[in-house]
């Protein structure tokens, strides 16, 4: 049973890793501090991350 661990990691977030919630959760704070160019940066580099590390 090696593997419960990652699959528990796996099924408990949507978001694929650390970094991933804390790009969303940048954007969603710019959001609400109406910081849209901030908030256009955290999707861009939420695309960037995406790509680099989740191919
Ligand atoms: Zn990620």
């Amino acid at each position: 049973m090696t593997n419960q661990k990652t699959a528990r990691l796996a099924s408990t977030s949507r978001t694929r890793c650390a970094e991933c919630q804390n790009i969303k959760q940048r954007r969603a704070r710019a959001l609400q501090s109406g910081d849209r160019p901030g908030a256009e940066a955290a999707t861009v580099a939420m695309g960037v991350h995406l790509r680099v590390t989740h191919p």
